[in-house]
């Protein structure tokens, strides 16, 4: 019995571990497939950002390489950069996507292909190209239009002397437009960065989408899908974060450790043309930050090195691809969960049933069916003891006659057939709730619980009619009788043991009076 109860603790450690590991297991798998999944998101955004700069870089040399011909045409053609030779430029600006081509002569004075003369000495461009370097400008407004340009400008020279530069301008809408037409299907945004902190990016999606509501309502959409950011753009937020706060989270590419990543690193890395690709909190969203320099990172004096290529997307949108994956993950959890579930409750179900076996076999009395002696006078105690018990209550004691002789001449095992016969008549003679059980040997207890002294009389007699009715198959001859003593509480007895007793008495006056009857304890006679 003791020994039974200890079994449930010892399963429900045993199960809470398995429980813990199998949890701990399923974590650790998901754990290593979500880092699966943000190395694979993260080295896509990386190669779309390494495919947009070589677009970029395509584009921009291509422009440099048109440029130094139209150059190298005129500084063949003059030793001196004047207005005169303008109209051998004409035509270039309508084959070439260039806005507008100037002509700088060696005092900074610009003539433009179809626009009025300025100075433009004080132009960084200008004095870089000047000094024989290819050069882009930071956005700037044009002194002669007024409108924002890129201006890409190449060295004049005339027999190994530069004598002036030749300048191409873009305005920022349609640089921008050539540059990120092709990412218009794209959940992130590419910005381009100059060194000054100057930005060109594509509007977010929804700004585009109702710039075309707008021009579909016939109002003025030019420039819509361009913008250099200002301080009221959200993009412009995540930018500036980035290069304001002084730290946040960082994921250093070449250890993968997450250390503090910092404004003046980024700064750093822009400095030395290094590639990387961070990740950083706002306060609702995480975000992949992944910037590549343009230009020939392994030239320190390519041009494009003050440009840098930068695409922001939130992580979310980064990992829509793999969201059916994730999805399915969820769902294998799910489905685990439940199978470990149902799989503890089986468990659980089959320890309580066999532990409700094994109690009912350590209280029942095998041969009979019914309660051993022990159970017995257990229930009988804890009945007595109970609120429900109130009025008179029975107890009976049945032995059976001459019973030593039944196993003599019949043998044990008949004997057995006898009392497991008794057993089972005295279930059908009692209700449920009375108290059966088997005290031993050829003698049987049963408790009548808030009876009266007539129903037990009236059930002492049913038992011997039960008895006497009794047959062996193969001793027909074999007629067994049984004595009953019948003592009740609390006229009898004050406890159990004094009620056993009392019983035990009015047992024995029935055996003494000759067998086979029941006897009724009176306090007069057998006190
Ligand atoms: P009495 O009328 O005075 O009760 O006489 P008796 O022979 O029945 O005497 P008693 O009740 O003292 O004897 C009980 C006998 O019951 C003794 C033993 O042989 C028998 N007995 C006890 N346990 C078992 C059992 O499990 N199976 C069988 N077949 N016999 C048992
Ligand atoms: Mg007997």
């Amino acid at each position: 019995m003791k020994k039974t109860k200890n079994l449930t603790p010892f399963y429900a450690v045993v199960f809470s571990i398995f429980i813990v590991f199998a949890i701990a297991s399923i974590m650790v798998f998901f754990h290593y497939n979500q880092k699966e999944i943000e190395n694979n998101a993260q080295q896509v955004v990386k190669d779309d950002v390494d495919s947009a700069a070589f677009h970029t870089n395509s584009i921009f040399e291509l422009q440099y390489d048109f440029l130094q011909g139209v150059a190298d045409y005129l500084g063949d053609s003059t030793d001196t950069i004047t207005a005169d030779l303008l109209p051998l430029i004409e035509n270039i600006s309508n084959s070439n996507s260039l806005n507008l081509i100037a002509l700088i002569g060696a005092d900074g004075n610009a003539y433009y292909s179809d626009g009025p003369e300025s100075n433009v000495g004080d132009r960084e461009y200008f004095q870089a190209s000047f000094a024989g370097e290819y050069a882009l400008s930071t956005p700037i407004v044009s002194r002669a239009s007024g409108k924002t340009r890129i201006i890409l400008s190449v060295p004049i020279r005339h027999e190994g002397t530069v004598i002036g530069v030749l300048g191409g301008s873009y305005d920022i809408d349609s640089l921008a437009e050539l540059l990120f037409d092709f990412s218009s299907g794209e959940t992130g945004h590419y910005i381009l960065s100059t060194r000054d902190g100057t930005v060109i990016c594509t509007v977010p999606s929804s700004s585009s989408d109702e710039a075309e509501e707008e021009s579909e309502a016939g109002t003025d959409s030019a420039d819509s899908k361009i913008f250099t950011l200002s301080a009221n753009d959200s993009l412009f937020d995540i930018y500036n974060h980035l290069v304001t706060v002084r730290s946040t989270t960082y994921i250093d590419e070449e250890t993968g450790k997450k250390t503090s990543f910092s404004a003046t690193a980024w700064k750093d890395d822009y400095e030395n043309g290094r590639s990387n690709l961070v990740t950083f909190n706002l306060t609702t969203e995480s975000y992949y930050f992944c910037y590549k320099v343009l230009g020939d990172a392994d030239d320190a004096s390519s041009v494009l090195n003050n440009w840098m290529l930068c695409y922001i997307v939130s992580v979310d949108d980064a990992h829509e691809d793999y969201s059916t994956f994730t999805a399915y993950q969820t769902r294998l959890f799910q489905v685990l969960a439940a199978g470990l579930l149902v799989m503890l409750l089986v468990i659980l179900i089959a320890t309580f049933r066999k532990q409700k076996s094994l109690v009912h076999f350590a209280e029942t009395d095998l041969l009979t069916g019914i309660n051993n002696k022990k159970t017995t006078e257990e229930y009988i105690k804890l009945w007595l003891a109970d609120e429900a018990c109130f009025g008179t209550q029975a107890f009976l004691m049945v032995d059976i006659d001459h019973f030593k002789g039944v196993n003599d001449a019949y043998g044990h095992a008949v004997g057995d057939i006898v009392l497991s016969k008794i057993g089972q008549g005295l279930k059908n003679i009692f209700r449920e709730s009375d108290i059966i059980g088997r005290l031993g040997g050829d003698e049987f207890g049963i408790f009548m619980k808030n009876a009266s002294p007539e129903i037990a009389v009236e059930k002492a007699e049913q038992i011997s009619q039960m008895v006497c009715s009794i047959r062996v198959d193969a001793h027909p001859e074999l007629l067994p009788t049984v004595s009953i003593g019948v003592a009740l509480f609390p006229q009898h007895a004050k406890n159990f043991m004094d009620l056993y007793k009392k019983a035990d008495s009015a047992l024995y006056i029935a055996k003494n009076n000759g067998r086979d009857q029941y006897v009724l304890y009176d306090i007069r006679t057998m006190e």
